[in-house]
Order: C-alpha cells, then structure tokens, then sequence
C-alpha cells in the first residue's frame, strides 16, 4: 500500500496552488494513463489533485475564428465537434485513431498531451530505465525497439511520444494555455515536448504545478487550394500506438501553370520523443512542383538525420513511404499515373 492524499480542485487557480506547494502531487484527469501507472508502481505521488470538476470542457470560437479547447475537453466530443470535423478534419482523424471509444469518452486533451511513453521498459519496474529511474541505464538499447525513435534520441534515452493528437496538434501550428505558479503562459505546441538528451526523465517544458487549460487552434484556411490529412501505420487495425503517423497541411498555388505547392506542414509520429515537425522537408517543398520527385526528395532529405537502432531500421523507410503516399494524396496525384495527368 502506498498512501497518498486526494484533493478535488474548484478553480484552476486552486489546482495550481494545491499542486505547487507539494513536490510531489500529481493532477489526475481522466485517470486512463496516470491510474495506470499508479498501478504498476512507475509513480507515487502523494497528493492527487483531481481537475474533474473545473470549468475546461467547452470548446469556444475565439475572435479570429480559431478554436479554444479547454484541458478536460474528452477526446470523443473533440473529435466528434462540427467545427473541428469541418476545419481540422486531420485532428478527428488522428484523436479517432487512438486508443478506443470508452477510453477516448474518458481521456482528456491535456493528460492526451501529457500521456507518457508507452516504451516497454518504462512501464516495467523491474527493469533499468533512465526515464523512470534517472542514471538507471536504458534497456530499449539491445532490446525491443519496434516502437522506438529514429529521429532526435540519444545515448540516454530512445523513447517516442505515443500520442496521435498532439502530431495533428503540431502540424496545426496551435498553442498551448498553462497557468502556472507566476500566472498564465501560451506556448506554441511544437515547443511543449522536449528531445531526450540527457534528461530523459522531463517530457516537456512544464515545470512542476503547471496546468494546461487549454489548446488554441488557429483560424481554418477554408480556400479549397489547402489540404489536411493524417494516416498512422500500426501493428493492427485499431487499439494500437503508431509505427510511424504523419499529418500534413498541404498549400496549393491555383493559379500556378503546372500544380505548385505554396507551403506544406508535416509533423511525424511514432518516431521520436516528441512529435517530429519536419521542417526539412517543409522547406524544400516550398515553392515546388507538386510532384512525387518532390514529395520524394522532400521525405529523403528529412530522413537523412534519422538514426535508427538495430530493430527499427525498417522505420526510416516506412516514414518516407508515408510521407510521400500522404503528400501525393492531398496533391490529388494519380495513383496509377504516378504523376499528375498535365505532367
Ligand atoms: C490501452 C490503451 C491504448 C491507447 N492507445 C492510444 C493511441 O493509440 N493513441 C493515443 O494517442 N493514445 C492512446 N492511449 C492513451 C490515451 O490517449 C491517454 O491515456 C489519455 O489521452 C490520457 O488522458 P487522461 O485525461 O486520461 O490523462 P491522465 O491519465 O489523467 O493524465 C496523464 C498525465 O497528464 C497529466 N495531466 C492531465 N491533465 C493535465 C493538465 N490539464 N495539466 C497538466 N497536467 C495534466 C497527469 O498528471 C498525468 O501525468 C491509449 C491508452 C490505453 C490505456
Ligand atoms: S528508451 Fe527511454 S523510456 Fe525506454 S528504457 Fe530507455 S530510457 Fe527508459
């Protein structure tokens, strides 16, 4: 038995407090990943702050008409919104992917955000972990790296992010409301999950206390010339975490001679510690002909700094083979011709 002390926050000013003044509380949402973890013995905290009962589960149109999304919005009521499924198809798309009906009817956008990796060695006590058990060793290294990152790992740590909303989330440029213990901060979301390095056990920027209240969306891009989708490669049909995911905004030029791509935003899942935006490739596709030499080069040249370890080599290929496949889809290239007809 490990005792800890619970506590159910009003506000979320009260939350933070709560939270601050003890090192060692944790705040529960929906409970799917944290009570999990309280199960395995992987964290003890000893105070639970419970935010089921503050006001974050409403989705508002903000001025510019963007979207805010409170923290203890459920994944299946952000997924199922008429605005989202209209803007940001590629966010229902990527939260409808993840884990199942009950569990999404029950997990929150900010412990989604914050759920932690799904590494097999992380969730095993018995096991050495620097994620876990800072300065423990890393058994992913020599052992199963089927789910493990290719891109932005190091010595100390080759873990991925699990989460499908957040790549959608990255693609989508939004930002990130935290209120913390010196007031309200937003940060863009490509900045909130942190690359291993050497301190493999800090996920994010957050610092101890911080609570997110909620995620903004920017203002859609309805011209018909932008294009959004997200696909995840799994082991199976459903119920499983991503091998390799991609979302990707596509800007076509309808005025271009030739179909011309204005700009393009790509975010990787599955295959690093936080959801990989791949700049790389955005910045050759800028400008180019949509064509699947483009999409080609473009996936190429983001998967020269992968660096695969023995048993996950097969995912650099599989990334570029997404990324193309998805890049040609919202192109509207044949599939049989390969190139668009006009080529
Ligand atoms: C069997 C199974 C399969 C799954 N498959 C997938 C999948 O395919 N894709 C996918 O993306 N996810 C998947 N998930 C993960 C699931 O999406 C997460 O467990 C869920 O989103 C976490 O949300 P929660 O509200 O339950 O968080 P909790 O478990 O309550 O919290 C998770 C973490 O976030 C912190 N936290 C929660 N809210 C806040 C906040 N507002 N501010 C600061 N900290 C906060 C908590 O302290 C905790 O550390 C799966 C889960 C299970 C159990
Ligand atoms: S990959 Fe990271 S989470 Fe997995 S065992 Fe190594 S240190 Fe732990």
């Amino acid at each position: 038995m490990r005792p800890f002390d619970y506590v159910r926050a009003d506000d979320p000013a009260g939350a933070v407090a709560a939270a601050a003044e003890r090192p060692g509380a944790a705040y529960l949402a929906g409970g799917t990943n944290l009570v999990d973890h309280l199960k395995l013995g992987i964290t003890a905290p000893d105070l639970l702050v419970d935010l089921g009962r503050l006001d974050l589960a409403d989705i508002e149109e903000l001025p510019d008409g963007g979207l805010r999304v409170g923290a203890m919005v459920r994944n299946s009521d952000l997924a199922a919104d008429p605005r989202v499924r209209r803007d940001h198809p590629m966010l229902s798309r990527a939260l409808l992917s993840g884990a199942s009906g009950q569990l999404r009817n029950a997990a929150t956008t900010g412990g989604n955000l914050l759920q932690r990796t799904r590494c097999v060695y992380f969730q095993d006590p018995t096991t050495p972990c620097n994620k876990r058990a800072p300065g423990s060793g890393c058994s992913a290294l020599g052992g199963y790296t089927r789910y493990h990152a290719i891109l932005g790992a190091s010595d100390a740590c080759i873990a991925t992010h699990p989460s499908d909303m957040a790549v959608a989330l990255t693609a989508l440029d939004a930002t990130v409301v935290v209120l913390g213990n010196d007031g309200e901060k937003r940060l863009p979301l490509t900045t909130l999950h942190r690359l291993p390095g050497d301190e493999p056990e800090r996920d994010t920027v957050l610092e101890h206390g911080d609570l997110i209240t909620a995620i903004e969306l920017p203002p859609p891009d309805r011209a018909a010339r932008t294009r959004s989708t997200y696909r995840k490669i799994r082991d199976r049909a459903s119920y499983a975490f991503a091998l390799v995911s991609v979302a990707a905004v596509l800007e076509l030029d309808p005025d271009a001679a030739r179909p011309t791509i204005l700009s393009a935003r790509i975010a990787l899942g599955g295959v690093a510690h936080a959801p990989w935006r791949a700049r790389r490739a955005e910045q050759l596709l800028a400008g180019a002909p949509a064509t699947r030499e483009s999409f080609r080069q473009a996936a190429a040249a983001e998967l020269e700094q992968a660096r695969p370890v023995a048993g996950n080599e097969f995912k650099v290929t599989m990334a570029q083979g997404v990324m193309v496949s998805v890049l040609a889809e919202l192109a509207g290239l044949d599939e049989e011709n390969k190139e668009p007809r006009d080529e």
